[in-house]
């Protein structure tokens, strides 16, 4: 049996003080590394013959078994492993046939945008049922929906399945403390991934002024052991508390632990839906093409392991708002982070220095550290060769919602990067066309009533979950952007509860 071992992004870094690979069960737990780097696997397995072929048709819960067991197998037994699986991954994938991107100007980046007269006067599509699924309509171009679990993002996939793999390690006399700095959906699928665990207590960190009312409201309501807590500050900046603390003895006793997109345990989740929506539309294992709307890198980072383990992947797009940095980086081989991050429309996607570029520089044997400095520049000819970035502005953004609900497909800000960035890079790469392609939607567009109201005039349904919470009390705290001050609320709220 294949044990693999978790090692820190910066050993490159510390050759006085190398730090000792750990076990997942150890990396899960602590989070960042001894050395304040990010824990990548000893090994990316790969997988054995026939394994896609294998595959075929099965559930989504069976995917993450066989997918996930490759990296657990030495520590989670497979029963285990099952039975978490199926409680983590109760929800399906709906994917929607998209029409081609046009592979020059016409409808493309190149259209201006249709003036507000204009725009009043294309009737509203209808709301429901529109885009054929992916049994017919025959086409090359999907939009997949990563938005159908309790939170209504893609990180229910990742938080499901990390809540529960602590959970089975935990030991029943431990006390847990979850830290986690969230631009808005991450802390909301954590919280509730979470919430009622027996000896867990969960801290959500998010900043005020960048999250949408629902979001908030999803993040101020989990209640129970999860307490919310409303910086006057930006996602950096929470993100910053959180790395801070972990370097700091006087949280020792609470046994902190992240759920950020930093920690491994929610990167290998997401490696499973590439290989699961792969399996949706590829006919005999060729390749196809990948696009991600990126913030933090660790959604996009999950397709590029996938890769590594052998899923036919043409290309991997990667679009990020104008938080630019890595779009640029791909561009011109040039990393600058931006600082402070630029609010965006998509913002869950405001991250001016992603943390998982640690592990994109590690995987192409470069060293980048945490404040954005680069130790050893990665093998960027091979970066390029299978990833492509392109940056979204807000305007683009809104322009690609309006152009697509106007054929009734209803994207929220996110995947609407996702979807332009898609499309320019067609617009530059025009032989990709004739690839399939799967873009990825990563939150349902009734997270972000207010925007759609105010970009396309209409208020997308409400899933139940959704609903459901807007009526629950709220637990929530609003604290300045101190870490003396956000530090004693912490230890003093963990002493009582
Ligand atoms: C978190 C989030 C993203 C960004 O994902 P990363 O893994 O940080 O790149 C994109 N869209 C939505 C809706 C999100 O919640």
């Amino acid at each position: 049996m294949q044990q693999i071992w978790y090692y820190s992004t910066n050993q490159k870094l510390n050759f006085a003080k190398k730090q000792v690979p750990v076990s997942l069960q150890t990396a899960l737990f602590q989070g960042l590394a001894d050395d304040e780097g990010l824990f990548m696997p000893s090994e990316i397995p790969t997988f054995p013959p026939d394994f896609l072929k294998n595959l075929s048709n099965k559930p989504y819960a069976e995917v993450a078994f066989q997918v996930l067991r490759l990296f657990t197998q030495a520590e989670i037994p497979d029963n285990q492993l099952l039975s978490i699986c199926r409680s983590a991954y109760n929800f399906p994938i709906p994917m929607e046939n998209l029409p081609p991107a046009p592979s020059e100007g016409g409808g493309g980046s190149l259209t201006p945008d249709p003036s507000p007269k204009e725009r009043e006067e294309i009737p509203p599509p209808p709301s429901e049922g529109a885009g054929g699924r992916l049994e017919g309509a025959g086409g090359k171009l999907w939009l997949a929906r990563l938005d159908q679990g309790p939170t209504a993002s893609f990180k229910d996939f990742a938080a499901r399945f990390m809540a529960r793999a602590m959970q089975y390690f935990q030991k029943p006399d431990e006390k847990l403390t979850i830290l986690v700095a969230t631009s808005g959906d991450t802390g909301g699928a954590v919280g509730e991934a979470f919430k009622g665990l027996a000896g867990t207590q969960v801290f959500i960190l998010y900043p005020i002024q960048e999250v949408s009312p629902i979001q908030k409201k999803q993040l101020d309501t989990i209640g129970d052991n999860v307490q919310a807590i409303a910086i006057d500050g930006k996602f950096d900046d929470c993100q910053n508390f959180v790395k801070q603390a972990f370097g700091d003895s006087d949280f020792a006793a609470l046994r902190l632990s992240s759920a950020n997109s930093i920690n491994i345990g929610r990167v290998l989740p997401q490696v499973v839906y590439y290989v699961y929506m792969y399996l949706q539309v590829a006919e005999n294992e060729e390749e196809i093409i990948f696009c991600v709307p990126s913030g933090n890198l660790g959604n996009s980072l999950g397709c590029e392991v996938a890769r590594r383990m052998g899923l036919p992947i043409k290309k991997l797009i990667i679009g990020s708002n104008e938080n630019k940095a890595f779009p640029v980086f791909l561009q011109s081989g040039d990393y600058q982070k931006i600082s402070p991050s630029i609010n965006c429309i998509s913002n869950a996607m405001n991250v001016g220095n992603p943390s998982n570029l640690a592990r994109y520089f590690e995987l192409f044997g470069g060293m980048v550290d945490k404040n954005g400095i680069v130790h050893h520049q990665p093998d960027w000819a091979t970066m390029q060769k299978h990833l492509a970035g392109y940056y979204v502005s807000d305007e683009a953004t809104r322009q690609t919602m309006h152009r697509y609900w106007q054929q009734g497909i209803l994207l929220e800000p996110h995947g609407a990067v996702g979807v332009k960035a898609y499309e320019d890079f067609i617009v530059q790469n025009p032989d990709y066309q004739d690839f399939k392609a799967i873009i990825v939607e990563t939150a349902h567009p009734a997270k972000f009533t207010e925007m759609m109201q105010e970009i396309l005039q209409v208020k997308p349904e409400m899933p139940q979950a959704l609903a459901n919470m807007l009526t629950r009390p709220e637990k929530v705290v609003y604290l300045p952007n101190d870490y003396g001050t956000i530090k004693n609320f912490i230890l003093e709220s963990s002493n009582s509860l």
